[in-house]
């Protein structure tokens, strides 16, 4: 079954074509700055035969443009992988939230609605895939169409760790409470973890330009950082991470706009809004060398955060077999890996200081006596979208 999966973000829009089960990968696309005119970035490959175009100053104005040109590619000119696109039986959306459907739905009216309903939680997201989503109906009548909602895989964390203190009827009535996120890529460590055949207890670190941590005990989240919105949990690399609510109406009254508030919030916080430097990590890194102050307690407050969730997932688990590191950043920079795991003698974790600096890709990067099997997965979002997808009765 040719499964599509679609990944639409605030400016961006990724594709990954799949024959299911046997988890091919037949074709990829990706649209970068959708909307900033004559400078968009089109890229397409046919996995298959190894066809690749990338073009860079081109016009695609809005999502319809972008998803219509990939899908023209999968049927036509040297690239196509289909005879037709109605081969396509079923888009994975990795869609974000959508009121009172935490979980994994055929795309319906209720829960397009829920996705309105929830506009002001997700804005950019829910707003992206609304688009998306129209459009690819059109473009695929005859497909099932599936929301693999991030909160999908946090959706059976026990209640005690959902409920917010909170009237009781905001969570009855408005639906709030917390409900975690980033659930295709902490749901895709928990598939690698469960094909191992054994009981574990374990860590998944997402660190990207979003970051969360979730507690996985055999397959299932437990808990994780993020809260009812996708400013909570950890800083981000430019979203505020976990703050008083009281300090809105503070910044209020000392005379900022609802606007630049949300702004500060959701725009210039996080690791942008300490450091002063960049919202992308490695430009933190560079200046904390050269010695700057704000970039190195930037890091540090990074650090503390994911320190900090670890210690307080680990008694939830009452125990540590594996930690992963995951995303951008869990991947490809050792030093957060080293200054997180340097914290973590108490609860068992060694780092072997060679194998994680040496680590590219895939790797163990604990000692060989770390009672706490340190690891780096790969995120791979899109095929655990593919898996929801496809499994979908
Ligand atoms: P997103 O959440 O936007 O999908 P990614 O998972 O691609 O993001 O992660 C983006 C982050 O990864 C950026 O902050 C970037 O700085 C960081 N990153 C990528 N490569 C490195 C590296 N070699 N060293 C440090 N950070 C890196």
């Amino acid at each position: 079954m040719k499964v599509l999966v679609c990944n639409a973000g605030s400016t961006s829009l990724k594709f990954k074509l799949y024959d299911m089960p046997e988890s091919e990968l037949l074709a990829t696309g990706k649209v970068e700055r959708v909307g900033s005119p004559d400078d968009a970035i089109f890229g397409y490959e046919n996995c298959l035969i190894g066809y690749r175009v990338e073009e860079g100053g081109q016009n695609i104005p809005d999502y319809r443009t972008g998803i219509q040109r990939f899908l023209l590619c999968l049927t036509s000119g040297e690239g196509r992988v289909l005879d037709e696109i109605g081969e396509i039986e079923r888009v994975g959306y990795k869609s974000v939230l959508s009121k009172d459907h935490y979980g994994i739905h055929e795309i319906d009216e209720g829960v397009l609605q829920g996705m309105r309903d929830f506009l002001p939680l997700a804005p950019v997201h829910n707003s992206a895939y609304l688009g998306a989503i129209e459009t690819m109906r059109q473009a695929l009548p005859d497909a099932r169409h599936v929301g693999v909602f991030e909160t999908a895989f946090h959706k059976d964390i026990p209640l005690e760790r959902r409920i917010y203190g909170v009237p009781w009827e905001w969570h009855e009535m408005y639906g709030v409470q917390r409900m975690g996120y980033h659930g295709a890529s902490h749901g895709y460590i928990a598939d690698v973890l469960n094909g191992e055949k054994r009981e574990y207890a374990a860590i998944s670190c997402h660190l990207g330009g979003s970051a969360s941590v979730c507690a996985i005990l055999n397959g299932k989240s437990v808990d994780t950082s993020f809260g009812m919105s996708l400013e909570t949990g950890l800083i981000h690399a430019n979203r505020v991470g976990d703050m008083d609510p009281t300090m809105i109406h503070f910044l209020k009254e000392v005379g900022l706009s609802e606007q630049a508030i949300l702004d500060g919030c959701q725009k210039k916080g996080g690791l942008l809004g300490i450091s002063g430097v960049s919202n992308d990590l490695r430009y933190v890194q560079e200046a904390a060398e050269a010695g700057n102050e704000r970039a190195k307690l930037a890091i540090d407050v990074f650090v503390s955060g994911i320190v900090h969730y670890i210690g307080a997932f680990y008694l939830d688990l009452g125990r540590l077999d594996d930690l992963i590191f995951t995303a951008g950043i869990g991947e490809h920079s050792a030093l957060i890996r080293r200054l997180v795991c340097d914290r973590l003698g108490p609860i068992g974790v060694k780092l072997d200081a060679k194998k994680n600096e040496t680590c590219h890709g895939a790797g163990v990067i604990s000692a060989v006596d770390s009672a706490v099997k340190v690891r780096v997965i790969p995120a791979n979002e899109e095929l655990g979208i593919a898996r929801r997808a496809f499994e979908l009765a």
